[in-house]
């Protein structure tokens, strides 16, 4: 293990104390030569699994042709991922940009010049990323505390309180902002009636109703977007983590129907559609077929059904393959445990452990993982 006594990073992140060398699939090596199973998968980054050859052999040969060209230009890989995004929305048009925060800051940048009201309505308990904007609209006080004074009119409704909804919005009301699953905030699950009833109030208000899908996009949850299992199509929706399996990525995606916003010179991102980064998932949007989301689904029951069987798990929450287990006591304790044994899992806040295994995650690396946790947990 390469432990640095005092590292020239900035402390911002609780790191363990491991580093990675190489991966495929699943699989995890550190320094010394250890393989670990990755549940975490970069936290539901990787979906395809470390150098899955798709994406792999994109990128290489999108390396060999052209690695940057300015937003002043076209690039072949960028205009073929939008397509790509657009036909899955039913209908969209994309700005690219590289993650989360950054699609969350554009989204919001939106809304504002589509309604020309400032006003966002956000969840109690949500993540939307770290950057000032993004930090503004996160429902969860000690992540924004350190850094007030934020954008003013936010204002925070309950997640599944539909009557909490109606108080939160006001004159100036230009976004209705939210995670179909809020993953970071404990991997809490929207139903389908709340979500409903934000699609109605947004109209209603002439709001935009904006997915945060930073996490649950791309398959997550056993459709290519969460919103589809919900059956509420949203105006806008961003996209990040999974997209381009490890290679830095976000993006907004506006829906035809969604009012007009965006005017040349309004937005812009100098890497924003990276030919390198589009052509990566370019493949990673090839590769999720309709086999692939119905595995992620039918792998995701068995695993939530197996983390239902293990000792001191109180509840298991999530969809697809974003997955949470409520522990009762601080699941930072037992993530160093499983990482002691070969088992990479992450936690959502502080008693949830988190599970974001690879996508294509195989029925052996279930059990062995469940194996383990069973171990730990016991
Ligand atoms: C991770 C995450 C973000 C932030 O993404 P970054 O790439 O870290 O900026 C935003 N929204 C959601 C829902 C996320 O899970």
């Amino acid at each position: 293990m390469n432990t640095v006594a005092v590292s020239p990073v900035l402390p911002v992140y609780a790191r363990q104390d491991l580093t990675f060398v190489r991966g495929e699939g699943a699989t995890l090596v550190d320094a010394d030569g250890r393989a670990y199973v990755d549940f975490l998968a970069g936290i539901a980054v990787v979906g395809l699994g470390h150098c899955h050859p798709a994406p792999l052999a994109a990128a290489q040969a999108q390396l060999e042709r052209l690695w940057h060209v300015s937003n002043l230009y076209w690039s072949e890989p960028m205009i073929a991922l939008a397509e790509r995004l657009s036909d899955r929305f039913g209908g969209a048009r994309a700005f690219f940009c590289n993650s989360g925060a950054e699609a969350v800051e554009a989204g919001l940048k939106y809304a504002r010049k589509a309604t020309g009201k400032p006003g966002v309505v956000s969840l109690t308990g949500s993540f939307h990323g770290r950057t000032l904007g993004a930090l503004s609209v996160t429902g969860q006080s000690g992540k924004r505390e350190a850094f007030e004074p934020l954008l003013p009119h936010v204002s925070f409704a309950a997640p599944n309180d539909a009557d909490s909804l109606a108080p939160a919005i006001t004159a100036e009301t230009g976004c209705i902002l939210l995670e179909p699953v809020q993953g970071e905030g404990g991997v809490h699950e929207l139903d389908a009636g709340f979500v409903a009833e934000t699609r109605r109030l947004a109209d209603e208000n002439g709001a935009v109703l904006l997915f945060d899908e930073v996490q649950t996009g791309v398959g997550r949850t056993g459709t290519f977007f969460a919103w589809e299992r919900l059956g509420v199509r949203p105006d806008a929706v961003t996209l990040a983590k999974g997209l381009a399996n490890g290679l830095p990525i976000g993006c907004l995606l506006v829906g035809d129907e969604a009012p007009e916003g965006f005017a040349p010179g309004d937005h812009a991102s100098t890497f924003g559609g990276n030919p390198v980064a589009c052509a990566a998932a370019n493949a990673v949007c090839d590769e999720l077929t309709d086999d692939l989301l119905a595995g992620v689904t039918a792998t995701g029951l068995a695993l939530t059904a197996g983390l239902r069987e293990l000792p001191r798990v109180r509840e298991v929450r999530g969809a697809g393959l974003l997955l949470g287990a409520e522990l009762g006591r601080p699941a930072s304790e037992v993530v160093a445990q499983c990482a002691g044994r070969g088992l990479l899992v992450g936690t959502a806040g502080e008693s949830v452990l988190r599970l974001t295994p690879p996508l294509v995650v195989t029925a052996a690396e279930v059990d062995q993982a469940l194996g383990t946790l069973e171990e730990v947990l016991a």
